[in-house]
């Protein structure tokens, strides 16, 4: 029996690399493969997706270590730096693209005792307030790295958009943009500045290069939509089975807490998914679930290794019957949402032990 499985569909993959292609005929590509491919696999991803990029981006040099070892050759970008000296020989060693976001950076490379210079991008805040020269310090932190013998030239420059997915801040995210292009302008070296929602909405910040993050997995960033809704394809699908099917009374407790109570004389399903494979255990009574072909709504708490469905009074499914938790069937987008989060957190969130299989 599957118990559960996070099917990765690598065809799906391509379907969306393509995609996205085709939005930014101009720009070069850095696909987003930090944790873990948010949750789809650092591996398969990067691999899958090698053929169709001009690069890669990670949060920790502990992913881009790892790529490298597997084979990938084509640059990566480290998003945010490094957190301590010792790693500028590394980012050398492994021929790391690397984001500089503040002086205590900028010294460590000085410093470093390297072979060759290393690839920079001087991060910029232009209003996440996140990482990044702010607007006093560009000037400065922008000679010092143009004068480091450790910093390959030209500097490229590159910066993240806090509001790209949000339409009640458009003004500010058209004023991020404005400013972004005003300071890079004095860069000799390449632009990067669109994550998903700027790809998707907001061609002006398409640059030189672009980094998709979950859009890549044919999810949207966009609150109220699905990656349907712009053409992409699901990449995961979370799968499990039932494992036992009983008959309950009206008014009769389900669960811990009792946190949903039968209305009716019914059939509920025990789903082999909880918490512990990264199923939310905020997900509310009601939040659909596809089981042998068809939505039925989730009755009580999440558990750690289980979840009830209400199958209804005449249901006739079986122990053994698929489920799916999300996917093409039922949108991760909707899940997130019942939940009060978002796609981005379900999928980065599933367990080591949950199975991936992979297809396409
Ligand atoms: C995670 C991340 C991205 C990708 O964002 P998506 O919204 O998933 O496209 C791009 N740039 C930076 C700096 C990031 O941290």
């Amino acid at each position: 029996m599957n118990v559960v499985t996070a099917q990765i569909d690598k065809a799906a993959l391509i379907h969306n690399i393509r995609k996205i292609k085709e939005l930014v005929p101009q720009a070069k590509i850095a696909a987003v493969v930090k944790a873990n491919a948010y949750g789809h696999g650092l591996y398969l991803v990067a691999n899958t997706l090698d053929p169709y990029v001009d690069g890669f981006a990670a949060a920790r040099i502990s992913e881009a270590m790892s790529l490298r070892d597997r084979g990938i050759k084509k640059p990566i970008i480290l998003l945010e730096g490094f957190y301590e000296p010792n790693d500028v020989p590394l980012i050398a060693k492994y021929d790391l693209d690397t984001a500089v976001h503040d002086m205590e950076q900028v010294e460590a490379i000085e410093q470093a005792e390297l072979d060759g210079p290393i690839k920079c991008w001087m991060k910029i805040d232009i209003g996440m307030h996140r990482l990044g020269a702010s607007p006093e310090e560009v000037a400065e932190m922008k000679i010092r790295l143009e004068q480091c013998v450790n910093v390959q030239k030209p500097l490229g420059v590159i910066s993240h958009l806090s509001v790209a997915d949000t339409p009640s801040e458009y003004d500010y995210n058209a004023q991020q943009i404005d400013y972004f292009f005003k300071t890079a302008s004095g860069f000799a070296g390449e632009k990067c500045l669109a994550n998903s929602a700027g790809i998707l909405k907001w061609p002006v910040s398409h640059t030189d290069w672009v980094r998709p993050g979950i859009i890549l997995y044919g999810i949207s960033p966009f609150a109220g939509t699905t990656g349907a809704d712009f053409g992409l394809q699901p990449v995961m699908t979370l799968k499990s089975s039932l494992i036992a099917v009983r008959r309950v009374k009206r008014g009769a407790k389900v669960g811990y807490g009792a946190a949903w109570t039968a209305p009716e004389d019914t059939v509920i399903g025990i789903v082999a998914t909880g918490y512990g494979d990264g199923y939310p255990r905020t997900a509310p009574n009601g939040t659909p679930v596809w089981v042998n072909g068809r939505m039925v709504p989730t009755a009580g708490h999440v558990c750690m290794d289980m979840l009830f469905v209400n199958l209804g009074p005449g249901a006739a499914d079986q122990v053994g019957a698929p489920v799916i938790l999300w996917g093409k069937e039922v949108p991760v987008e909707k899940i997130a949402a019942l939940c009060g989060t978002i796609p981005y957190e379900l999928v980065c969130r599933i367990m080591p032990r949950v199975n991936v299989e992979c297809v396409g």
